[in-house]
């Protein structure tokens, strides 16, 4: 059965990354074994992992020379709410934080366990529905970083633009929008991303930071959550997620082989616009987050009634729609249009939209 995938993560990954997936698995690249058989310390594996690297590097826009440092972890972005904080910062000197969703309030609630943290903005009032007006400047005395979430993946929040933080590095969760989009990576000091929405399969976490944050490193940390221990270790301190290495250098050659970043950002503007016109225009369906934050990533939108919620999820679902259902703290629905989803998706939901709004007395 065709399946439409909205899933908000782990999410739809490119049929022909899967295809090629599938093909190379039990015998990849002529080597006579499954790369998930590779020792993490072999020739093999390192061209997978330096490939995978420089494919990266090229697509966030990092530089050439080694001013930048690319990690691939484990642990999700969960685990780097309390890396970032551990490394980067200390009570003295803790890490501000712009509260807009739940996940930049874990992400806070963290530091604060380590006595680290501070808010610097919070949207909690709003319920979370906007963010920071444009050209807001966040450049805190005596703070160690600013953090933000650049997509909030629960309430369908989308930075345009990242805010001017002077002098004091800009640490962003890129989880939900990394490489969907062009981004101004000059402005970020620290980004990080686990890898099951935009980039590949669980289990892996991509951290790119400024070499020069190494420097300022607190001491007495745990090794494995050192980032310097990783470096110096060349990414190789313990056994990476080579399969999901080699799974996301996969969907890196193909974002490149789409036309790169210009090109995916353009089509995901495409799909998102398409939803939002629709639910605009219907007079039935109310968009939850406030227009000028509102994400191409993440749709959020409500029915009149939670009773007709569940009902349109079943028709969709019958439809083979999958993964529409709001995250659990808010309800509603979502629809998730990371790269990998379709055009074709979004137009099949549009129509069950229509017809459904239509049943309900709606006139588009
Ligand atoms: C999904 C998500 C997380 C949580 O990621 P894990 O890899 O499960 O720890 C954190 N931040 C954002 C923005 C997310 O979308």
């Amino acid at each position: 059965m065709a399946v439409h995938n909205f899933n908000a993560g782990p999410a739809a990954l490119p049929a022909s990354v899967l295809a090629k997936f599938r093909d190379s698995l039990i015998d990849t690249d002529g080597t006579g074994m499954s790369v998930l058989e590779w020792s993490h310390r072999s020739p093999e594996y390192d061209r997978v992992r330096f490939d995978a690297e420089a494919r990266l590097r090229r697509l966030l826009g990092l530089p050439g020379d080694d001013s930048w440092v690319v990690l691939f972890l484990q642990g999700g972005a969960s685990l780097q709410f309390a890396q970032i904080p551990l490394n980067l910062a200390d009570s003295a000197r803790p890490g501000h934080y712009l509260v807009t969703g739940v996940w930049a309030k874990k992400a806070l609630e963290e530091a604060e366990r380590l006595q680290r943290g501070r808010s610097l903005w919070s949207g909690k009032a709003e319920n979370f529905c906007a963010l920071p007006p444009d050209g807001m400047r966040f450049a805190p005395e005596g703070a160690a970083y600013v953090h933000l979430c650049t997509n909030n993946t629960i309430y369908g929040t989308q930075w345009a633009e990242l805010p001017d933080t002077g002098a004091v590095p800009l640490v962003c969760d890129m989880s939900s929008d990394i490489l969907s989009r062009p981004r101004p990576f000059e402005k970020c000091s620290l980004i990080y991303a686990g890898a099951q929405k935009n980039l590949g399969p669980s289990g892996l976490t991509v951290v790119a930071l400024r070499r020069s944050l190494l420097d300022r490193q607190a001491a007495g940390i745990p090794a494995i959550l050192d980032y310097r221990a990783h470096v110096e270790a060349d990414g190789l301190y313990n056994t990476p997620p080579t399969g999901a290495v080699y799974l996301m250098g996969l969907v890196l050659a193909w974002i490149e082989e789409e036309g790169g970043l210009t090109k995916v950002g353009a089509r995901n503007r495409q799909k998102a616009a398409r939803l939002y016109d629709t639910i605009d225009r219907s007079g039935f369906f109310r968009g939850t987050a406030a227009r000028e934050s509102r994400s191409d990533m993440n749709v959020t939108f409500r029915l009149p009634t939670e009773a007709l919620e569940k009902s349109f999820l079943e028709r969709a679902e019958r439809e083979g729609m999958v993964g529409l259902k709001g995250h659990r703290s808010v309800g509603g629905i979502r629809a998730s249009l990371y790269n990998a989803v379709e055009l074709a998706s979004v137009e099949a939901l549009v129509s069950v939209m229509h017809e459904f709004a239509s049943a309900h007395g709606a006139k588009f």
